[in-house]
């Protein structure tokens, strides 16, 4: 993760309090992550790593590219599921940041890529 790009560290700093938060919940994890967890959130930083849109990001929800494989899709939605709302409580800059500023950014399409129907 480049620490240069702020919109990126957010994103980062993003996904790793709502993993952090869903699993100390759900599977009551105290100092560190379980091992699963842990594997979604260094899956989830290599992806935002290679995001061919970096800045000018959306947030992952809106994104019009799914670069995620389907089983980590599926995992890292169902902690979005949990974690989103109760980052409002826990961290409610960042959670405030994620909504209102990089949630209304419209996710821009590739350019070197041929749309796909
Ligand atoms: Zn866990």
């Amino acid at each position: 993760m480049r620490a240069d790009h702020p919109r990126m560290d957010r994103e980062a700093k993003t996904i790793g309090f709502m993993i952090d938060i869903y699993c100390r919940d759900r599977h009551g994890a105290h100092d560190a992550l379980c091992p699963e967890c842990a594997e979604l959130r260094d899956y989830a930083l290599a992806r935002l790593d290679k995001c061919p849109f970096q800045e000018s990001k959306s947030t992952c929800a809106n994104c019009t590219v799914h670069c995620y494989k389907p089983d980590m899709r599926q995992r890292v939605r169902e902690v979005m599921r949990y974690s989103g709302p109760r980052m409002m409580w826990r961290h409610p800059l960042l959670a405030l940041a994620h909504l209102l500023i990089d949630g209304r950014r419209a996710a821009p399409a590739l350019p070197s890529k041929k749309a796909n129907p």
